[in-house]
């Protein structure tokens, strides 16, 4: 099913010139080289979110990411979420679902010693209602659905085991977007936002494994939260799977391989080309 906006970033397509969303080259709208850094396998990046240690004593839960958000992955995820580029759902998806295949044992081994048969529960870490609305989709929803299906092949779910579903546990309400924030003010935007969702059935949760699904992990402010509320809840949160993660700001490096200049003007209105052209994209925060 073709949404509305898809049609239109098609339409537009035909009329504004398309370039490599990571690394702006001509004509092509994900290059082979942009693609080659979104491939598996994921690398450990817990240590990286300052956040996520603040879950204390408890065992840690493992944080997985293909790339650094840096440069042309940053560049990708922005004019993925920001910028209208639905165009990348499939790519960054099928990326994300490969990744979660090649976690896939040390996910069901902690399946196994979780209390319950439940299958592995999917889920994707909330945005806000307002982005959401801006996107025209949850586009965590769709990276967590694609996990699922893979780690549901993995895992068994056709042959007797356990299993892995995606569902949509955890709604955010109210607070603003996080972007532009520091560590401080995301942690306490967040506080008592990230919530069970109306309706889920909290039996459900009860020692059920739990994998959080996100794009980008950037202090793990969000992903703490999810986790707190979770654990309340009485699922056990086995690991944490993201496209990117932001390397601490010493290890950023100053200028990466995007072409100045790039992105041209895109087709979001919000945006004023006077002020984004010549800007790189990578300096653009994100929105959650
Ligand atoms: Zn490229």
């Amino acid at each position: 099913m073709v949404t509305w906006r898809e049609l239109g970033s098609a339409l537009l397509a035909l009329v504004l010139p398309v370039g490599c969303a990571g690394c702006g080259q001509d004509d092509v709208a994900w290059c082979a080289v942009c693609r080659a850094l979104l491939t598996g396998p994921p690398r450990r990046c817990e240590q990286r979110a300052g956040r996520l240690d603040r879950l204390g004593t408890r065992p840690d839960v493992p944080a997985w990411a293909l790339a650094d958000a840096v440069g042309p992955v940053r560049s990708l995820v922005v004019s993925w979420k920001d910028r209208g580029r639905t165009d990348l759902t499939g790519g960054l998806v099928g990326a994300l679902a490969a990744a979660a295949v090649h976690v896939s044992p040390e996910l069901g081994a902690a399946v196994a010693v979780c209390p319950t048969q439940s299958p592995l529960l999917v889920v994707p870490v909330p945005s806000t209602a307002a982005a959401r609305r801006r996107r025209g989709a949850d586009l965590v929803g769709l990276l967590a659905r694609g996990v699922a299906r893979a780690l549901d092949e993995e895992l068994g779910g056709r042959h007797g085991g356990t299993g892995a579903r995606a569902v949509t546990v955890l709604r955010r309400r109210g607070g603003r977007d996080q972007v532009g924030l520091g560590r401080r003010a995301r942690a306490e935007n967040l506080v008592g936002r990230v919530r069970v969702a109306r309706g889920v059935d909290l039996r459900a949760l009860d020692g059920a494994p739990v994998l959080l699904v996100d794009d980008v992990l950037t202090t793990g402010a969000t992903a703490a939260q999810c986790h707190e509320v979770l654990l309340r809840a009485g699922a056990v949160v086995v690991g944490l799977l993201v496209l990117a993660s932001t390397p601490p700001p010493q290890e950023v490096p100053v200028d990466g391989p995007v072409r100045p200049g790039w992105p041209p003007v895109t087709q979001d209105s919000q945006v004023n080309p006077r002020v984004t052209r010549g800007r790189r994209l990578d300096s653009a925060p994100y929105r959650r």
